[in-house]
């Protein structure tokens, strides 16, 4: 069901958003028991706002677009009253005092919050295994990971949990979590929505951005989180045009790159690459034109990432120190005892590894050698993504290299966790809007992930293919039997 279907049996009275989020509520408390989609259940705020929607639909009152549909939240973005902890143990008491910008906007769409979802600690993972509070499992199959760090926002829209949900992606964390968990997942160019409100990890690659079971829902989602905000100033004020106006135009004539270098490499497995490459011969019979492209510095995009997201996230992360708000060890005898043990006990150790890794290269002496190199890398990243959106209307690759891999299968080898963010971290680094979208399906009843990454403010270009992929490779029409056991 799409939101629009919803919202017609909404007004007809045919269901009501309080059963909606009966429904919901009682959906989580049998399956999220086993998949740890869910860090806060906002029970009694949900039921009473969905109260209020139903009063006003019987009142025959405008409904603003999204009233009465239950959503989920990531739970690095602040929620006035309602905890937020980062999955993280040093803010696991913390209640914002104040409502992020995405939220409040989805708020006053008529959205319903129906809880915080679980995410890997500070967003830094590809798996939700780091969270302080227990992993996520993949509802596809429970031996999997969902993907990360938004593994929670694409687990509960995948296992029914919620009809939607918003994640935030540094490297990949919204798009390589969709793939994984067989749903739509979107990262605006950086500056089309608000930060504000969001816990930072690295502020000059953080988006949030929609998760959703169809490209439409999606792109409802993303037009009322999206514009200027005065809260942000990296937010860029150009006019947030009507995504779902173009979803159905034909795309004949489109051109359409092909990344080469992301079909090379070593680690992609086949039934991945087949399935893209099938994607994009759909795509082809649709009318538009596939034309090979290469982006010569793709895959330096990782080794690139894991300098500057390290060295931002230790700057953002030197602000928990036990004093204001978030954990404090007691009984230290001095400022420093006090704010060292606190960071010790409060932070994970994937969290310590990055403020390191991220404190050594912004160091006297190394600063020049890594960060500034890192930052002129990143310019030549952006250069060839330019001189490719000379050519063609958008990029396609693989969302990840892989399909959801197994449970504890990478956590103690971080070399291959991060290699698994591979084709989603450069267009973090050059600020570019794409979104991953189901393709097919590996042999043990996988979802695979496609990807498409658009030129700077074009989401409406990439939703429009998107959905019309969607509408011709009926993907879910050909689910395998094998696979989502809950
Ligand atoms: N997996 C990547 C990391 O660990 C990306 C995370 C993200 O996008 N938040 O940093």
């Amino acid at each position: 069901m799409t939101f629009a279907d919803l919202r017609q049996k909404l007004k007809s009275g045919e269901v009501s958003s309080k059963e909606l989020v009966q429904e919901k509520i009682e959906r989580i408390k049998t399956l999220d028991t086993t998949l740890n989609s869910f860090l806060t259940v906002n029970t009694d705020e949900a039921l009473n706002q969905a109260e209020y929607v139903d009063k006003q639909i019987a009142s025959g009152e405008p409904l603003s677009p999204l009233s009465g549909i239950p959503v989920a939240i990531k739970d690095n973005l602040c929620t006035k009253g309602i905890k937020t902890t980062c999955a993280s143990r040093i803010l696991s008491n913390f209640v914002p005092p104040y409502e992020s910008t995405v939220t409040k906007k989805l708020l006053n769409a008529g959205a319903i919050m129906i809880g915080k979802t679980n995410m890997d600690e500070f967003a830094m993972g590809s798996s939700t295994e780091t969270s302080a509070f227990g992993p996520c499992l993949n509802p596809w199959d429970i031996t999997k990971v969902p993907g990360g760090s938004s593994g929670g926002s694409a687990s509960s829209v995948a296992a029914g949990l919620c009809y939607g949900s918003l994640g935030s992606d540094t490297g990949g964390s919204i798009r390589q979590p969709a793939s994984f968990c067989g749903v739509v997942g979107l990262k605006p160019t950086y500056g089309r929505v608000s930060r504000w409100g969001l816990i930072a990890f690295a502020s000059s690659l953080d988006q949030v951005g929609p998760f959703a079971n169809n490209v439409s829902d999606a792109a409802e989602i993303l037009q009322v989180i999206s514009g200027k905000d005065e809260f942000d100033s990296t937010t860029v004020d150009i006019p947030v045009p009507n995504y779902l106006e173009t979803l159905s135009k034909s795309i004949k004539g489109m051109k359409i790159g092909l990344i080469d270098n992301c079909f090379e490499h070593d680690g992609l497995a086949t039934e991945v690459k087949d399935s893209v490459l099938g994607g994009a011969s759909l795509l082809e019979n649709l009318g538009a034109k596939i034309i090979n492209v290469s982006c010569p510095r793709f895959n330096d995009g990782i080794a690139t990432y894991y300098v500057i997201a390290p060295s931002e996230a230790s700057a953002n992360l030197a602000r928990y120190d036990g004093v204001k708000y978030g954990f404090r060890s007691e009984d230290e005898q001095s400022l420093i005892e006090m704010t060292s043990k606190s960071r010790a006990i409060g932070f994970g150790s994937e969290v310590k590894r990055r403020i390191l890794i991220g404190t050594y290269a912004l160091s006297a002496g190394y600063v020049d050698a890594y960060y500034k190199k890192a930052q002129q890398v990143r310019t030549l990243i952006r250069k060839d993504f330019d001189e490719a959106f000379k050519k063609v209307d958008i990029l396609l690759a693989p969302t990840a290299p892989t399909t959801a891999f197994g449970s504890g299968e990478n956590i103690n080898n971080p070399m291959a966790m991060y290699l698994s963010d591979l084709l989603t971290i450069p267009a973090n680094l050059a600020g570019l809007p794409a979104i991953s979208l189901p393709c097919g399906f590996d042999k043990s009843g996988l979802p695979i992930g496609l990807q498409l990454i658009g030129n700077v403010f074009e989401e409406a270009k990439l939703l429009q293919i998107a959905n019309q992929f969607e509408e011709a490779a009926e993907v879910y029409k050909n689910r395998p039997k094998t696979g989502f056991t809950l």
